[in-house]
């Protein structure tokens, strides 16, 4: 079979320059005899991918130096328990934008450790959008407002970084990092899962302002602590080490494609070209809110359930597959991260096009 144009929201596609490159490298590594998943991560030759990728990461991410990056396991769940552990410190309250499934899930873990604050909640609209500065009533007594700037599963995203005052601004990026430049100055975290966009499952990657490192709960669990893992350098156990090396492999191939402004410009045409569709299109509608559309997942529907379904099925059996909606937000999504080729997205529009004139 050939390779189909893959649209899951995650794991997602790879670059297949990448996968033909793990590949011509799977059983030996240079001359290292072995493979990068047999190397002992305390191993010298396993300590430069290490030390390279992690180099690699912040040149293309463009992280200043104000920032450490740090490798976790746990997925971006994870760091749903981590970021109120770690940054609380003496405050008992942190604010939380609800615009979603992860966000409300980031929300609730919270609970557990503090009392947060919901500042606005996209719920009663379906999630349809992303609240404007004017809407969100941020406390300067949280110790951190939580955003999550893309919004996998309803097809939304912050197309503006919130204003917060003296409160540091921590985003869960998972389904947009590595698509974009971003100012990471202007947040105190960023974490994101690393399977949407980055890399094969198994991590987190965090950016964290140094100035909120040492406001960790005693409690932390030590597999949760920045502080410990940024003394360890990510190394306090085994990290996930084949996922750290494919990561540095998909930098290498962000970095043949012009960066992030190479992966913004293509991100945009791709996006567009959706959109554009779907806006001209009388049986398919667009289900986000204009200002509030994401560029990463494209959520659409029919408005009949079956001709939803007859579409997934269909697209399916033309190599367009996963294009079915998150079982919450029904319908069909999109998700076109850096892997998707323009080709697949020119091909899905096509398929659109045909499916409309057939189904009308
Ligand atoms: C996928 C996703 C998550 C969950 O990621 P895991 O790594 O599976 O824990 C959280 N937030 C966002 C925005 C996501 O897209």
């Amino acid at each position: 079979m050939e390779r189909v144009y893959n649209f899951s929201a995650g794991p997602s596609m790879l670059p297949l320059s990448v996968l033909k490159k793990a590949a011509s490298e799977l059983t030996q590594y240079g001359d290292s005899g072995m493979s990068v998943m047999e190397m002992s991560h305390r191993s010298k030759i396993y300590g430069e991918i290490f030390a390279k990728v992690k180099a690699s990461l912040r040149r293309v991410l463009n992280v200043p130096e104000t920032h450490e990056i740090i490798f976790m396991q746990g997925g971006a769940t994870a760091q749903f328990a981590a970021v109120p552990l770690n940054l609380l410190g003496d405050r008992d309250s942190a604010d939380y934008a609800l615009t979603g499934v992860f966000s409300t899930n980031a929300y609730n873990e919270a609970k557990k450790y503090c009392s947060p604050r919901v500042v606005f909640s996209g719920e009663a609209e379906g999630f349809r959008r992303i609240p404007n500065q004017e809407e969100l009533q941020l406390s300067d007594r949280a110790a951190y407002f939580h955003i999550c700037s893309n919004n996998t599963i309803y097809g939304t995203a912050w197309n503006y970084v919130p204003e917060t005052g003296s409160v540091p601004l921590v985003a869960d990026m998972s389904s947009e990092i590595l698509s974009r430049p971003v100012d990471f100055s202007r947040y105190g975290l960023v974490y994101a899962g690393v399977q949407k966009n980055m890399a094969p499952a198994g991590m987190a990657v965090v950016i964290v302002d140094k100035a909120l490192i040492g406001k960790e709960l005693p409690i932390t669990p030590t597999i949760m602590s920045y502080a410990k893992f940024i003394k360890a350098d990510s190394m306090l156990n085994t990290p996930p080490t084949y996922t750290i090396y494919m990561l540095g492999l998909v930098l290498d191939w962000v970095s043949d494609h012009g960066g992030l402004h190479g992966m913004n410009a293509l991100r945009r045409e791709r996006s567009d070209m959706l959109y554009d569709y779907l806006d001209s299109s009388s049986l398919f509608k667009p289900v986000a809110e204009v200002s509030s559309r994401s560029m990463m997942n494209v959520t659409f529907r029919t408005g009949s359930e079956e001709l939803d379904a007859k579409f997934v099925k269909e697209a399916a059996a033309e190599g367009l597959v996963n294009l079915k909606g998150h079982r919450l937000a029904g319908g069909m999504r999109a998700s076109i991260y850096n892997a998707m080729p323009v080709e697949g997205v020119y091909k899905l529009v096509d398929f659109m096009k045909k499916f409309e004139r057939e189904n009308r």
